[in-house]
Formats: structure tokens, C-alpha cells, sequence
């Protein structure tokens, strides 16, 4: 889907220091991201640095490439404590849950996408142990969305298109991803 941002909203489009996010359509955000084969510091300052600017940007995931490095590597905080997972990959699906998604990488614009309703993900996390993670909700459907952008997806690949609108975000405490 080509996205044509109105002028309104361009202002969320603008990528700097303060706003370090990439925005579409640069190309990095349909990339396919490579697995990480040896953590190390580096990974960790990159977790670190994730986790700010998921914060800054008030937002509830972040993937890798969506600063630009195409590594396998996402942070999420849908409500509870920030989590990184690193090589994450969804290994059961199921159900359906239909709800409404935004991307810090697609600012102001939402619409609704149908997802999986429960989620088990396996991860290695920031020292490099295994994790599974059972995730359902809120927390399922942030997952989804960061793993499809460690292969270049974006929601509104998969977003039902009669549903898409902008809205100018923080407004109504409205979160993205
Ligand atoms: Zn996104």
C-alpha cells in the first residue's frame, strides 16, 4: 500500500536527534532483518537505547530496523515491564483478535489488523538465555507486529484498508507500535 501523508500530519514525519526513528518509505523498514549470532556489549547498549526511545516516543514496541539496524532484536512494553527479545520467533499461534494498530514508523495513521489472540514466542533475552513467553491480548498483538518488521511488514500490509485514518497522535493516550 503506497501511504500518501497529508500535509497536516508531515510534521510527525521529520527524523532527527530528538526523533530518531525512521519513518516510511525508506527502504530499511522492508528489509529482512539477520538473526544475531553472538551478543554481545554492543547488543546490549543497542537494547538500551531501544528501550529510550520506545519510551520517548511513547510508544509500546520497537523493532531494530526501525533505527536503522537490521538485526533481529525488539523491545515491547504493551503494559507491563519493558522486555527485549533478541532472535524472537512466534512458534504457536491462535485464535483471532481484531483490533486497532499504529506504527511509530507510519505516524498518525491507525487502522484495524487481524491478528493471532495468543502468542507463544521464543527468545533469547539480553544475557543471552532462552525465554518462551506466552503472550495473549495486548501483549500478543504488539509481538506480531515488532517480529513482521524483522521481516520487512508493516501493518498496514495486513491492515483491513476501510478502516485506515489519521489521527495526530498522544491526543487520547492512544499508543503505538
Ligand atoms: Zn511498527
Amino acid at each position: 500500500m503506497h501511504i500518501v501523508v497529508p500535509d497536516e500530519f508531515k510534521y510527525l514525519y521529520v527524523q532527527d536527534k530528538d526523533r530518531p526513528v525512521i519513518k516510511v518509505p525508506a527502504d530499511v523498514l522492508r528489509q529482512e532483518a539477520k538473526p544475531v549470532s553472538k551478543l554481545t556489549k554492543r547488543h546490549s547498549a543497542l537494547a538500551d537505547n531501544m528501550l529510550r526511545i520506545m519510551r520517548d516516543a511513547h510508544g509500546v514496541g520497537l523493532a531494530a530496523p526501525q533505527i536503522g539496524i537490521l538485526e533481529r532484536i525488539i523491545v515491547i512494553a504493551p503494559q507491563t515491564k519493558p522486555i527485549v527479545l533478541i532472535n524472537p520467533v512466534i512458534i504457536e499461534r491462535e485464535g483471532e483478535a481484531i483490533g486497532e494498530e499504529g506504527c511509530l514508523s507510519i505516524p498518525g495513521l491507525y487502522g484495524d489488523v487481524k491478528r493471532a489472540q495468543s502468542v507463544v514466542v521464543e527468545a533469547l533475552d539480553r544475557k543471552g538465555r532462552d525465554v518462551t513467553f506466552e503472550m495473549q491480548g495486548m501483549a500478543a498483538r504488539v509481538v506480531q507486529h515488532e517480529v513482521d518488521h524483522l521481516d520487512g511488514i508493516l501493518f498496514i500490509d495486513k491492515v483491513d484498508p476501510a478502516t485506515l485514518h489519521w489521527m495526530h497522535p498522544y491526543e487520547d493516550d492512544e499508543r503505538v507500535e
